[in-house]
């Protein structure tokens, strides 16, 4: 597929305005979809849409498809499997693939001594079952989470989230049990690492108790809640507490995983050794797995029978994780996630210099994102952020918003897409910018 940007029609085109109307027909408006068009293929930076239209893909699904959304190996391996077989249920008659993937999670993850892992379909099953086997090993109840986390949509993780448009309003009640403490957000709290770490901590043990406490959950580098890096220091200090304290420390690594920071897991970053790991989104080259990782004492608490589902670790979703591991080493993609922050980064910071409602650059390897300021308050400016963005998408490029505030622009390319096309896709985003 030809890798550049190539509009042949306005967005949405003739026969996307027909899939629109289909749509709006049958689909329920909750689900709602942002780019103004309909794919039909992808591989590497590029996304085709129905009309011939070539997106640039800053997306990459939400940080799925970071080996590219058509990668040969995982390709490959799919194709075989399917023809091979489409489902046993793994809890009812067993197949290699699931314990591969599981022995890829056991030498990958940097979870300390013997490694178990348990298969899930998606992110927010994975977080849950995390939560359930730290429940069981402790024989604690409350959880806590941070302030701008994200941790799904499912009952238990849209209690754990803490944004309340669009992720909880109306959806209520919530998941008992569950408590939310202050992070660190450099930009906006000034804290040190060990002080914001100080403050959670004296929250934890005040309004909790540690002998309450089951589990304490963290996205190392915060997604949605806007690409927050926490300050240095943070994340080992919360990790120490939780071990003195018979606490499970989970690090939510569903967005930051499989390379896309520039290492294997962003708790690498911090030399930090998570109880458990969940995994999801980047694990499978696109297909629908997820993964609770884990010290093989905690996972190993929940009863025979006590974890599972009918898909978990799906027969075809396990070649394609196998797949596209094995892309992500031999293709050295970490490294490539590396030269995506500094193609990325500098260019921003060279736009940021004659911009000054570019408040904050910030992330680590392929997960970059700025937040959009009033320059003199720091007030998050969502309505430019929302105009950038949906004037980038008019011009063929797939770019993402996130943040509790709703004003940061973030980057999640596919690992494989070329520098051409990355700072090609930024400049549309940054004249966007210039013009809004
Ligand atoms: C996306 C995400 C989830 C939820 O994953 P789903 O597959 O959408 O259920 C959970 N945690 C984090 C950090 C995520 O980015």
């Amino acid at each position: 597929m030809e890798q550049t940007r190539h509009l042949v029609t306005e967005l949405p085109g003739p026969k996307a305005r027909q899939l629109m109307e289909r749509q709006q027909a049958v689909v329920a408006r909750g689900v709602s979809t942002m780019m103004p068009t309909f794919a039909v293929r992808a591989h590497d930076g590029i996304i085709e849409d129905v009309d011939g239209n070539r997106l640039i893909d800053l997306a990459a699904g939400i940080a799925v498809t970071s080996v590219g959304a058509s990668a040969p190996k995982v390709v490959e391996a799919v194709q075989q499997q399917v023809a091979e077989f489409t489902h046993t249920c793994f809890m009812v008659t067993p197949y290699e693939g699931y314990v591969a993937v599981a022995e890829k999670l056991a030498e990958l993850t940097p979870v300390l001594g013997p490694v178990r892992s348990a298969l899930f379909n998606s992110g927010a099953e994975a977080v849950e079952n995390a939560v359930k086997i730290a429940r069981s090993y402790t024989g604690k109840q409350a959880v806590a989470a941070f302030d701008h986390a994200y941790h799904g949509r499912t009952s238990l993780t849209m209690s754990l989230t803490a944004k309340s448009m669009p992720y909880k309003h109306s959806f209520g009640p919530f998941a008992p049990e569950v408590y939310r403490v202050p992070g660190s957000y450099p930009y906006r709290d000034q804290l040190e690492g060990p002080q914001a770490a100080a403050r959670a901590i004296e929250q934890l043990e005040t309004q909790i108790g540690a002998e309450n406490l089951a589990a304490v959950i963290m996205e190392p580098i915060q997604g949605e809640g806007g690409f927050i890096v926490p300050a240095a220091g943070f994340l080992p200090a919360i990790v120490q507490w939780c071990r003195e304290n018979d606490v499970v420390f989970i690090a939510d690594e569903i967005q930051t995983g499989f390379a896309r920071t520039g290492r294997w897991f962003a708790s690498e970053y911090e030399e930090i050794a998570p109880d458990l790991i969940t995994t999801a989104k980047g694990i499978a080259g696109g297909m629908p797995l997820s993964a609770v990782t884990g010290r093989a004492e905690i996972m190993d608490a929940a009863h025979p029978s006590g974890l599972g589902g009918t898909y978990g670790g799906n027969p075809v979703a396990c070649a394609a994780a196998l797949g596209s591991m094995e892309t992500i080493a031999e293709h050295d993609l970490a490294a490539a996630a590396l030269q995506i922050e500094r193609v990325a980064r500098g260019y921003l910071e060279r736009a940021q210099e004659t911009d000054p409602r570019i408040g904050d650059i910030r992330g680590r390897g392929a997960m970059l994102a700025f937040e959009l300021v009033n320059p003199e308050t720091r007030a998050p400016d969502a309505a430019l952020t929302a105009a950038v963005a949906a004037a980038a998408r008019q011009a063929g490029v797939i770019a993402l918003t996130c943040g509790t505030y709703g004003n940061v622009i973030r980057l999640l390319p596919p690992l494989t897409i070329s520098d051409d096309l990355l700072t090609e896709g930024l400049g549309v985003i940054l004249d966007a910018l210039a013009h809004a």
